[in-house]
């Protein structure tokens, strides 16, 4: 080893290490999201975290913030492929679907979870590597799976625990009527081009929609008083909407409608949704998604209707953190096994391994300098495990084949145990104190 103390390497900015002190919080809403796909008939599909630089180029258009400005993209150094860091999932949901003809069999309900890179200014609820769960229903017109997908994200925050998301809504409609709002929106924003920021004034020539998109407060005021899509739209695409929002209304889900709601990639098409809070700052939309009708066919499949969305697993995680939904979750081990090595150690060892074969969960205490801790150490460490139960092992209790069964959660209780009855009488504890 070098002499010579070296300068520490730090993680990249922007990308967190999870700790085991939230692990608790991310098992719980990782359990609560198969719980929810579960309940809802969707199937789990996993992509590779690269993919080809055009997959997203194309899937998720040229002029985004993404594309533009927030991919890692590189090139392989062995082969000269132009790769990309995944920004997100539905453009790969979507080759993985088209690639292995999965519409084939009929329409699919989907879902996964799993790291996206965005190269953006860190801040809070926003960072370079975060994690997205999304739900992609493929292969289905009508509004019923619109209104299904929107309630999937009610469920889950029901099921959390969390209040306070709101729910907003907007119909993009077809690309005929977009092209008409487009005109009045380009005719809008012309007026005001002195007013433009950098982003909208190149915007306004290659996809004026998305100024509406813009988060600079000092856009605000011309984007309010833009003409809206929702005038624009034609009988079909108002049917579609008010489908929705009759099954949500049904369903006594509130909903606001938000005109300027466009969403931040280009492959939308009548329903589009976010979920948001103002409990997080600036960071408040939690999910979104809509329908991308034409993404498939743009993709190069067979063209096919598709809906979905994604959620930000850090703002959710935050936000349970913000409502204190953390305290029942930060519960320890079955069992804390204190032994004092040498000929204690074996016994110690396999009974901790007969404890985790009836299904109990189990530390074995391993001192830090492989000498025999003493017990006082022992049971600090026993404690500060969160464990139910410990179990102490010394020379005597070998002897008389029996171990010290000592409560740690209520009232500190100790009592003798035979070796030979020790997992009965363990299971037979742990459920009274849970009853
Ligand atoms: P924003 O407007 O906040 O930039 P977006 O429109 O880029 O969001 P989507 O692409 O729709 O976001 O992603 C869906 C969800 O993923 C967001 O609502 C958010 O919860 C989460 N998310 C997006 N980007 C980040 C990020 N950089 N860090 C953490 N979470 C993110
Ligand atoms: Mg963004």
């Amino acid at each position: 080893m070098s002499q010579s103390k070296q300068n520490k390497i730090t993680g990249v900015r922007g990308m967190n290490d999870m700790l085991p002190a939230e692990a608790p919080l991310w098992a719980h809403l990782e359990q609560s999201i198969q719980s929810l796909v579960r309940a809802y008939g969707y199937q789990q599909i996993r992509t590779p975290i690269v993919e080809q630089t055009a997959l997203f180029k194309r899937g998720i258009g040229e002029v985004t913030d993404i594309v533009e400005k927030e991919m890692y993209s590189f090139e392989d150094g062995l082969n000269g492929e132009q790769l990309t860091l995944r920004p997100e999932g539905t453009a790969a949901a979507v080759r993985a679907v088209i690639e292995h003809n999965m519409l084939y069999e009929g329409p699919k309900r989907l879902w996964y979870t799993g790291p996206m890179f965005r190269h953006e200014r860190p801040q809070r609820g926003r960072y370079r590597q975060f994690h997205q769960l999304g739900i992609e229903a493929l292969g289905f017109a009508g509004p019923d799976i619109d209104a299904e997908i929107i309630l999937m994200c009610q469920r889950l925050w029901d099921d959390l625990g969390l209040s306070g998301i709101k729910l907003e809504l907007n119909s993009l409609g077809q690309a005929s009527e977009r092209a008409a709002h487009r005109d009045a929106l380009v005719e809008h924003f012309k007026k005001h081009e002195s007013e433009l920021d950098e982003d909208s004034k190149r915007r306004l020539g290659s996809n004026p929609l998305r100024i509406l998109d813009s988060k600079n407060p000092a856009m605000k005021a011309i984007i309010e008083s833009a003409p809206q899509i929702l005038n624009y739209l034609g009988e079909e695409s108002l049917k579609h909407f008010e489908g929705v929002q009759k099954l949500l209304k049904a369903n006594n889900l509130p909903f606001k409608i938000n005109p300027r709601l466009v969403r931040g990639l280009d492959y939308y098409n009548l329903t589009v949704f976010e979920w948001v809070t103002t409990e997080l700052g600036s960071q408040g939309t939690v999910a979104g998604g809509g329908r991308y009708d034409p993404l498939i066919a743009q993709m190069g499949g067979k063209a096919a209707p598709a809906c979905g969305w994604a959620m930000g697993m850090e703002r959710v995680i935050e936000l349970m953190k913000e409502q204190g939904l953390t305290s029942d979750l930060e519960a320890g081990c079955d069992i804390y096994v204190l032994h004092q090595a040498g000929e204690t150690l074996e016994p110690a060892f396999i009974l901790a391994e007969r404890l985790r074969s009836a299904g109990l969960e189990v530390i074995l205490h391993c001192s830090s300098d492989g000498e025999a801790a003493s017990f006082k150490s022992q049971m600090k460490k026993a404690d500060a495990s969160g464990a139910a139960y410990a179990i102490i092992i010394g020379p005597d209790e070998l002897a008389a084949n029996q171990v010290q069964l000592k409560d740690l959660r209520r009232d500190g209780q100790q009592i003798t145990v035979s070796m030979d009855n020790l997992v009965d009488e363990v299971i037979n504890q742990l459920v009274s104190t849970s009853e």
